[in-house]
């Protein structure tokens, strides 16, 4: 289906945080009349996952990913992966996350990040669901955890590494989203990368509400703003932003399983 203006998938946001309770009506609306078509509201726990689930049930553009962050991995329990596992089986859950390391942070013990996360990226396995990765400062541990459990669909989310990084990703297989970081004015470095992700891989988010791009930095960030990360990205390469919308946004759908008989939509 082709229409005469682009059409945008942010591919990770999260709109169940608490930043957005008063007025996710007007977010969403906003989103809409930027051509925003879908986006992928992301959990970092169970408790967030459920919450994700359930507030955008009614919402046909609006997907959910569910997991346990790093951030979080110190707190789980045995029961919240059955609990993830009979939620990962419902239509509007279309991947596992988001789940990874955070060296940075630690706010949980490494090893236990690395368990955590190869545990999920099973049970991701298992189920046929693709998996939303976070890596902060761990880059060498979470090539090595996906080349021991993969080969894994996955997205390397929010992605900010250099040249080296970005190859290693592709080498595993994975997909690579860039969020407003993008745009920043001292990521000359990071533009200079995304140049060379292979345009078949590329996705792009906002990860709302962080990390808003030119010209809304210091404000929320949310999913209207992903045109900006497009405008960006289409600068970079020498295309139109029509192009960028366009390509990124099939991407998304085939990496979340969205499409059938190759041009019609799944709805959920
Ligand atoms: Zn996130």
């Amino acid at each position: 289906m082709k229409s005469s203006s682009p059409v945008y998938f942010d591919t990770h946001a999260h709109l169940n945080a608490v930043e957005f309770v008063k007025d996710i009506r007007e977010v969403i609306n906003r989103a809409r009349e930027k051509g925003v078509r879908w986006i992928l509201d992301v959990g970092d726990s169970v408790e967030s996952s459920k919450k994700s689930i359930e507030l955008f049930k009614d919402y046909s553009e609006i997907y959910s990913c569910i997991g346990i962050h790093p951030h979080n991995a110190g707190k789980a329990l045995e029961s919240d992966f059955h609990e993830l596992e009979k939620l990962l089986l419902k239509d509007s859950v279309v991947a596992l996350g988001e789940v990874g390391l955070d060296y940075y942070y630690e706010f949980s013990d490494k090893d236990v990040q690395k368990e955590i996360f190869a545990k999920q990226i099973r049970l991701a396995k298992r189920l046929g669901k693709p998996v939303v990765i976070h890596c902060r400062q761990a880059e060498n541990d979470l090539v090595s955890i996906i080349q021991k459990e993969g080969p894994v669909k996955g997205v390397a989310h929010c992605f900010s590494g250099n040249a080296d990084f970005l190859k290693e990703c592709l080498d595993i297989g994975l997909w690579i989203s860039f969020s407003g970081i993008i745009t920043f004015k001292k990521a000359m470095d990071l533009r200079e990368t995304a140049s060379a992700v292979p345009l078949d891989k590329l996705l792009i988010e906002t990860d709302s509400p962080y990390l808003s791009p030119v010209p809304f930095r210091g404000r929320r960030n949310e999913p209207a703003f992903v045109t900006e990360v497009a405008r960006c990205i289409a600068e970079i390469r020498g295309v139109s932003q029509e192009k960028i919308a366009e390509t990124t946004t099939e991407n998304a759908l085939s990496f979340f399983d969205l499409k059938q008989n190759g041009h019609s939509y799944t709805m959920k």
